[in-house]
């Protein structure tokens, strides 16, 4: 009788954007069970979290970096990029200014991390339809031009978060 083998595989996730899109309330909500803060210390430094997910038979562990502050002041390193297979790179639907960064994440990005790494774009926000000034199709052909893929989430509501992180885990997967 055999035993099924799962393969355990670790992967790196960097999550960037501007300051206040999300990316702290996506990590949370993501790998805390569905916990929603309105108010998240944004103290200097880098925070870490974990989370596993069974795909295509096997195990992902999921190492989710995110900075903490750091993001205001530009001075993101080069060696928070290392070794990482999969970034996101966040901007919120609300704000057409961290839109208009996202390029420059990219770029940033581009530079600094492996030739490899799998990008994914995510519009966060999504809840906020009143002030919504960013359109879906907007979010698309961005994505597209950079040659990455692409989401649309909220952190508040929980919509598409499972759904990104698989997505992302899987285009990973898929190209290793
Ligand atoms: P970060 O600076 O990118 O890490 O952003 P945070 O996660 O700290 O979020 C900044 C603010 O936006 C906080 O007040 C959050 O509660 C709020 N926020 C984050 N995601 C969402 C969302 O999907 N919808 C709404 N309505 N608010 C959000
Ligand atoms: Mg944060």
């Amino acid at each position: 009788n055999e035993i099924p083998v799962r393969e355990n595989i670790t992967l790196k996730v960097v999550v960037v954007g501007n300051s206040s899109v999300g990316k702290t309330s996506i990590l949370y909500r993501y790998t805390q069970g569905g916990i929603f803060h309105t108010e998240i210390d944004s103290t200097i430094g880098i925070d870490y979290r974990e989370r596993s997910l069974k795909l295509q038979n096997k195990t992902f562990q999921l190492q989710i970096w995110d900075t903490a502050g750091q993001e205001r002041f530009k001075t993101i390193t080069r060696s928070y990029y290392r070794n990482s297979d999969g970034i996101i790179v966040v901007y919120d639907v609300s704000s057409r200014d961290s839109f208009i960064k996202v390029r420059e994440w990219v770029e940033s990005v581009t530079e600094s991390a492996p030739e490899n790494v799998v990008m994914l774009l995510i519009g966060n926000k999504i809840d906020l339809t009143n002030k919504r000034c960013v359109t879906l199709e907007e979010g698309q052909d961005l994505a597209k031009k950079l040659g990455i893929k692409f989401i649309e989430t909220s952190a508040k509501t929980g919509v598409n978060i499972e759904m990104g992180f698989e997505f992302l885990v899987k285009t990973i997967n898929n190209q290793k």
